[in-house]
């Protein structure tokens, strides 16, 4: 049984309510979780402020750099720990998990040592008068995170967070708590103070809701879907708390004629296989120069039907989703396609040994989607891959545009001002040129334009959000 974490210490809720934790290899209760309420997210607002008060307002930008480079060395050396917690509890292949894991490492290595590199400025001002700016943190930090990569997530947003000097309360996804849980646990053996990252388990429209309506948090961080992303920004309007919201994308991957096929195809595929495509940076349009959109459905055709689909276990190039629901939520598009008549290129297996109480779905290549259809405008969430072709630069800006979101899209030519251009004109957070995301990024400034979100999180950038700017201006004569 499963405990939220509070001031450093397991505590159950005084709801008296769990939740039941389910391995998606297998479809199998495993475990089971607090499912908190209010009065828990009271506790942890509560042990949060105590610390920000009494310890970590206290601490030098070096000495919590310190701790965060402590921390980043004990996950270091419990990565595969924590690894098979993730695999298990979210379904992520081997190498998946093991790359979270490692990502967390790095995301706690440069936030550590970005701490006292965060610093204001002096302005010229009037005669007689010095002005400086300094960068304060918000104070208690509430962070709302997604199941698809909780530790990927927790360490760019809690490590942020903490970085620029403000304590956390976490509220995790219901179906992916338990790495998190363990890594609060490690914090407090190298030093966190008591209070310092808090982790509360449960539902989000019962706990989520309640750590965003709450007065004592002093910014959000959320990380979700679209949606809920609305329901967050209006909670926080209320009481004008300053919100950084990680949405939902879909985001494309164009390929022109001159494009080098060997390199753009591998990252195509994986960029929408990765995680099940359950990644909010999933390449899930793919938009073809009409010049080679037949050869390139064809080799891409290929390597789908070569795609095995099973236990995490097993890590092979996919493994289960996370939910019965989101299983339902894939074949609903893909039923949607059948009915519009939708051409499907080709599609994985799953292998024998995967149980069928599992929750699996084999990676599916659609062509000719229709730009209009919600196969080319929602986010599946799923490994979908809807491809339709283009005419020119003019009409891939068109299509790539023709979404409401604008997270990430991958450009791919040979042609130095093509890039540059689609680089400009695509609307988006991120654009990768003959590369979709290469080597995780941590360093990177990430987040999303227009239903994408707001903010940025990851790199240096993310400290702006975490503090606020406080302009100090003294007359002396
Ligand atoms: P979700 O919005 O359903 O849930 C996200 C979190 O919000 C969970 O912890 C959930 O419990 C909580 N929540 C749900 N309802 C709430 C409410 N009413 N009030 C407060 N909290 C609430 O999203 P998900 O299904 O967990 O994650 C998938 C989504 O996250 C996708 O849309 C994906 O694109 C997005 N995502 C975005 C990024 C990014 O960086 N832009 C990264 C990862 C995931």
């Amino acid at each position: 049984m499963q405990r939220n974490y509070i001031a450093n210490a397991p505590v159950l809720s005084s709801s008296g309510l769990t939740i039941a934790v389910i391995d998606p290899s297998d479809g199998q209760v495993f475990d089971h979780l607090q499912r908190s309420h209010a009065g828990d997210i009271d506790d942890a607002v509560r042990a949060a402020r105590q610390c920000m008060n009494a310890v970590w307002s206290k601490l030098s930008a070096a000495e919590r750099g310190r701790l965060l480079m402590r921390l980043s060395a004990k996950v270091a050396e419990h990565v595969d720990e924590l690894a098979a917690i993730e695999q298990r509890d979210c379904g992520k292949p081997t190498r998946q998990a093991r790359a979270d894991a490692l990502a967390l490492v790095r995301y706690f290595e440069f936030y550590a040592g970005a701490c006292d590199k965060l610093h204001g400025e002096t302005l010229p001002y009037l005669d007689g008068y010095s002005v400086l700016t300094w960068r304060e943190p918000h104070g208690v930090t509430g962070h709302i995170i997604p199941w698809n990569y909780p530790m990927q997530i927790f360490g760019r947003s809690v490590g942020g967070a903490l970085a620029a000097g403000n304590v956390c309360v976490v509220k995790p996804a219901e179906d992916a708590c338990l790495s998190l849980l363990r890594v609060a646990q490690l914090a407090a053996e190298v030093g966190f103070p008591a209070g310092a990252i808090n982790i509360v388990t449960g539902y989000g429209h019962e706990v989520g809701d309640a750590l965003a309506r709450h007065p004592g948090i002093d910014h959000i961080s959320f990380t979700g879907s679209t949606g809920v992303g609305t329901l967050i920004q209006q909670v926080a309007a209320e009481r004008h708390c300053p919100v950084t919201l990680e949405l939902g994308g879909k985001s494309p991957q164009i390929v022109f004629a001159d494009a080098d096929l060997d390199a753009a195809i591998p990252s195509v595929i994986n960029a929408i296989v990765q995680n099940a495509g359950q990644t909010c940076s999933a390449g899930s349009r793919l938009l073809v120069d009409q010049a080679i959109y037949e050869p390139l459905l064809a080799r891409l055709g290929d390597a789908f039907a070569k795609l095995r689909v099973g236990p995490a276990a097993m890590d092979l190039e996919v493994g289960p989703l996370i939910r019965q629901s989101q299983l339902q939520r894939v074949w609903d598009f893909l039923s949607d396609a059948q009915v519009a008549d939708i051409p499907m290129v080709a599609q994985g297996y799953i292998v024998d040994e995967a149980p069928e109480t599992g929750f699996y779905q084999v990676p599916t290549l659609l062509r000719d989607v229709p730009v209009a259809h919600r196969l080319a405008q929602e986010e599946v969430f799923g490994p979908v891959l809807a491809a339709m072709s283009f005419r020119d630069e003019d009409h891939a800006v068109e299509l790539a545009n023709a979404t409401r979101f604008g997270l990430v899209a991958g450009v791919w030519t040979r042609d130095g001002a093509r890039q540059l251009r689609m680089a400009r004109r695509v609307k988006s957070g991120q654009v990768f040129v003959n590369n979709y995301g290469a080597g995780g990024g941590v360093e990177l400034p990430f987040g999303g334009v227009r239903s994408s979100g707001h903010g940025r999180e990851k790199g240096f950038e993310a400290l702006y959000g975490f503090t606020t700017l406080k302009t100090v201006a003294i007359h002396h004569g």
